[in-house]
């Protein structure tokens, strides 16, 4: 399938596809979060990490989808397309090169974030958008339930 859209239009449509599939999944977070009594969280907060390895002089400034100030817990929820998981992270038939590549800096970029906010002294969970469906809706809630009391 030839790409109708030019380079420059074609990130921008996927920076909007990507934004809007990733509030979907983080609002089910949330929904999850507060029907089951897990409180003092918060979304979309910018933490500073430790040094970032390859950004070096970039504001080591990161959004992290839930902290959990309190007990120092990042808790990100990773849709399984974009951040390619490794059950649901099908690759798109049309310019493999390019989303080949897309995909490794995603999961490099999450490793990065991951690893500086560690370096910090933060609890960092990845949840994968497939671990809230219905049937893994327990486990994994128990999993940061965990983390919180560690
Ligand atoms: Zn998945």
């Amino acid at each position: 399938m030839a790409d109708i859209f030019t380079k420059k239009k074609r990130s921008e449509v996927m920076a909007a596809i990507r934004s809007r599939g990733n509030k979907a999944t983080e609002l089910r977070m949330a929904i999850l979060f507060r029907a089951h009594g897990i409180t003092g969280w918060r979304r979309q907060v910018k933490l500073r990490g430790a040094e970032r390895g390859t950004q070096k002089g970039k504001a080591a400034r990161m959004s992290v989808d839930f902290v959990f100030r309190r007990e120092r817990v990042c808790v990100f929820v990773d849709g399984c397309f974009w951040h390619a998981c490794p059950r649901h992270g099908t690759q798109p038939t049309g310019n493999r090169a390019f989303w080949k590549n897309k995909f490794a800096r995603n999961v490099e970029r999450d490793r990065e974030v991951s690893r500086a906010l560690r370096k910090a002294g933060w609890t960092v969970l990845r949840v994968w958008e497939c671990a809230l469906s219905r049937s893994q809706t327990a486990r994994t809630l128990s999993r940061i339930v965990r983390a919180l009391h560690a």
